[in-house]
């Protein structure tokens, strides 16, 4: 057997992808990454991701490695397996921990990732030591937005080092550090999924840098020159008294749920809903950042809830240990102001669409497959709402069981940390929404799409002539997820 049964389950989901396979995830589990950051709070999310997708051996270099050790901790918790050291005393002219690193054999990823100018000085470092024997992500982060740059040893070792010239350069007026913990969230998804391609050599890594802009969800290879998103300076000063008055209900508390989860918690959204009726199991862990080995069988909200709790005391959690029903929607929706979908079956899918036009209530949704999502925001009367889409929910037979579908850890991470951006700008009234867009992301390209899509008329819940005017009976074909 290539791997013990205990990873097989617990990596099932990339496991049944013939990318990965059981060979694929033994050799992710014999690489190791170094990690170079300025302290815990930036590379946290990035680390969790790392040790969920099973990158066996993480070596941290911070300037501050306060808390690193705890961390470590709940890192083991996700994945025994993974193991976690600090390099941080180290020269930080090294190139990596020797003696952690000398033994593998598995393949190496130097991450650096800061602003604009904690990057410029590792870059420099890196280049000057020439050491052509490692790839190199470089993960540029500003408010809100992210420039990364991945440099992959191909078969004649040279490394395209990014110019720094390139880097963003945060502007003063759009500060803010909600839209900075936001974009470490999100950059710390990505990056770890460029990881799992660099050590598998899968997919393609486009030689030009990728830029994001979360506030106005733009994506671009071509430079920042063009991304002017800061006219909204006056509800960003706004934005935390805002947020922790806000009630946040995330329905579903699994692959999405759980960065959406921690992004909001992290950033101070005052009241948070989590329901979900599922308990934790090991085949949940290569994603689901929340939950940890020692709480397998526990009900996902209180394993959510315990973690959440530890990561920021001051904010309310309330769980509900349920599924989402007909009967029970209304009631609960009623109580928030936005309800964020963490969903992977299609019954509830229609369900909580069907609730939140009739409650008025603004939704953000995603869904992911293998190395692919997609997302959207459906505010009632703003925009198209899922049955604009797909009109009438297929029956149980053209449905393929969402337990059989394979699933990259990191993919969920992307997705659920862009529907925590969305819930923080409806909250806010700040940047420009996915409402008449879909997002759709290919981790494989490392490429995000933002097509356009309009309101059908002929909607039926949401048209001119509706035929749905209540909510209906929603088959249950598989869990949440
Ligand atoms: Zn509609």
């Amino acid at each position: 057997m290539i791997l013990p049964e205990s990873q097989i389950r617990r990596f099932f989901r990339h496991i049944i992808m013939p990318e990965i396979s059981g060979q694929g995830q033994k050799k992710l589990l014999e690489s190791w990454v170094e990690v170079c950051g300025a302290s815990i709070k930036e590379i946290m999310p990035l680390l969790y991701y790392l040790t969920a997708v099973g990158i066996g051996k993480i070596s941290c270099n911070l300037i501050n490695d306060f808390g690193l050790e705890k961390l470590a901790n709940n890192l083991k918790d996700i994945n025994p397996d993974v193991v976690v050291v600090n390099s941080s005393s180290q020269d930080t002219e090294a190139t990596g921990n020797e003696t952690f690193f000398k033994t593998s054999d598995g393949y190496g990823v130097k991450i650096i990732m800061g602003d604009r100018d904690f990057i410029s000085e590792r870059m420099q470092l890196q280049q000057e030591a020439d050491s052509a024997q490692v790839s190199v992500i470089a993960a540029a982060i500003g408010p809100w937005q992210g420039l990364l740059h991945v440099s992959r040893i191909q078969e004649s070792c040279d490394i395209d080092f990014m110019n720094l010239d390139d880097l963003i350069i945060a502007r003063q007026k759009c500060l803010s550090s909600e839209g900075m913990v936001l974009s470490y969230c999100f950059m710390g998804a990505l990056v770890s999924a460029e990881v799992v391609k660099i050590c598998l050599k899968i997919g393609k890594t486009p030689n030009k840098p990728l830029f994001y802009d979360l506030l106005s969800m733009t994506f671009s290879r071509e430079g920042n020159g063009d991304f002017n998103v800061c006219e909204d300076s006056k509800h960003i000063e706004l934005l935390a008294k805002k947020l922790s008055d806000a009630k946040v209900l995330i329905v579903g508390v699994g692959g999405l749920g759980s960065p959406v989860a921690f992004a909001l918690t992290s950033i101070g959204v005052g009241n948070i809903g989590l329901i979900d009726g599922d308990r934790v199991e090991l085949t949940n862990l290569n994603r689901q950042i929340l939950h940890s080995t020692s709480r397998i069988g526990m009900p996902k909200v209180e394993s959510a809830r315990q973690f959440l709790e530890e990561l920021n005391p001051s904010v309310d959690i309330v769980t509900y240990y349920a599924n989402l029903t007909k009967e029970n929607a209304m009631d609960l929706i009623n109580d928030y102001d936005v309800i964020v979908a963490g969903l992977d079956n299609l019954p509830s899918r229609y369900l909580l669409n069907d609730a939140c036009f009739f409650a008025g209530k603004p939704l953000i949704e995603a869904g992911v497959l293998r190395f692919n999502g997609m997302g959207r925001t459906i505010v009632p009367k703003k925009g198209p709402c899922y049955r604009c889409i797909f009109p009438d929910m297929p029956s149980s037979g053209n449905i393929p069981s969402c337990l059989e579908s394979g699933i990259l850890g990191s993919v969920p991470g992307v997705m659920g940390f862009m529907q925590a951006v969305e819930t923080v700008k409806i909250i806010g009234g700040i940047g420009k929404l996915l409402i008449n867009q879909l997002l759709l992301f290919e981790a494989l390209d490392m490429e995000f799409r933002v097509p356009s899509f309009r309101k059908d008329p002929r909607c039926p819940l949401c048209g001119k002539k509706p035929t749905i005017t209540a909510l209906q009976e929603y088959e249950t074909i598989c869990e949440q997820g």
